[in-house]
């Protein structure tokens, strides 16, 4: 191919993000909530898309979606930006508080998507280590701020894909720290028992990410938004596309929120699931399981985890190999699904534990 056309020089050394899908009958792999959303709100949703007037742009400020989500939050409408998944709230974010000369802190191993929409956006990554329990050690991360001055400074809490909730104190002493803002991803906040939302202050470079992808059983239709002070918000609306949120997903958002007790069952279930998994793999021999806030939990493997992770698959249950990436060999990550696909991997893991053994 002429050179002429090649893309961008740092874009050269960038993987893309793999996830692995494979047509299996039970899938832990993506983090998805296991239930469909409730019948009545689909009904609901198509009803009010077929009164949209089609030929119309949609309303680019999100106005309604964004009342009703800021009601249901507790929070004014103006301190919520809406995207197509928290993704792109995530590269909104970066095109407009990082780019070149400017750098974006993350503490390894977290999200892969913050560092690669980091260096997308022509942002710096700066990587600090999180420690042997996997959370943030606040005085390696105020050294690392301290001497990188990143513009953003990631915090994942719930982590994915870890589990660990950072403590509230973490939070705080980077807010204390950093010049830049911190950008609190909560993607499974709702799983987790408390939520950095409760410090969301007009004042405070602080910004809540949240999605539709999990509690809401919406991860088909890419809504995710971000809780922030209102001045943050109104310059990501600079940055973002004209009338990137279509009709129909602003329509799903609110309606969805008419649901909102079901889906707090749906947590409750599934935060139990979470707890009755644990416990099992807790007890299994050649597993660790950690402590986890989230929809999922990872599992160290004593021995080969990429191994156990072909033999689940030969049972028909696929879940997530991290065991070849960095800080985190032989570890699996398992999305708590329905107690029955539960109950499959369980049942899946024995017996493959023992063919990797022998
Ligand atoms: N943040 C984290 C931590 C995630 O795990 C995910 C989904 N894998 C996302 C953000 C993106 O979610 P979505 O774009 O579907 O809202």
């Amino acid at each position: 191919m002429n050179a002429s056309v090649a893309p961008r020089d740092d874009l050269r050394a960038l993987a893309g993000y793999h996830s692995p899908q494979l047509d299996v009958a039970v899938r832990l792999n993506t983090n998805e909530s296991p239930y469909p959303p409730p019948d009545e709100f689909v009904a609901r949703w198509v009803d009010e898309l077929r009164a949209t007037p089609l030929n119309r742009y949609p309303d680019r400020e999100a106005s309604a979606l964004r009342e009703s989500l800021g009601r249901h939050l507790g929070q004014p409408a103006a301190r919520i930006f809406c995207a197509n998944g928290s993704n792109e709230v995530l590269q909104t974010l970066l095109l407009t508080y990082g780019g070149s000369g400017r750098g974006a802190a993350v503490f390894e191993p977290t999200y892969a998507l913050h560092s690669h929409i980091a260096r997308v956006t022509g942002t710096t990554v700066v990587v600090g280590e999180r420690r042997a329990d996997f959370s943030i050690d606040p005085v390696g991360a105020l050294a690392l701020i301290d001497a990188e001055e990143p513009s953003v400074v990631f915090v994942c809490s719930p982590n994915n894909p870890t589990g660990t909730v950072e403590a509230r104190s973490t939070i705080e002493a980077l807010l204390e720290a950093t010049d830049g803002l911190v950008v609190v991803d909560e993607a499974y906040g709702e799983f987790a028992p408390w939520s950095a939302l409760e410090l969301v202050h007009d004042d405070r470079p602080l910004v809540v990410v949240r999605t539709y992808s999990k509690v809401w059983s919406l991860a088909a239709l890419r809504l995710g938004f971000a809780v922030a002070p209102p001045t943050v918000v109104e310059e990501l609306q600079k940055v973002v596309l004209p009338y990137h949120l279509d009709a129909a997903t602003q329509i799903a958002g609110r309606v969805a929120l008419e649901f909102a007790s079901e889906m707090v069952d749906r947590v409750e279930r599934l935060v139990a699931e979470r707890e009755r998994v644990g416990a099992a793999l807790a007890g299994v021999e050649g597993i660790t399981p950690y402590p986890s806030g989230a929809n999922f939990l990872l599992l160290r493997v004593a021995g080969d985890g990429h191994a156990l992770w072909e033999r689940l698959v030969a049972r028909g249950v696929l879940v997530r190999d991290f065991s070849r990436w960095p800080r985190l060999e032989s570890c699996l990550r398992v999305t708590i699904g329905s107690p029955d696909e539960n109950d499959q991997f369980l049942a899946a893991l024995r017996p493959s534990l023992q063919e990797v053994a022998a």
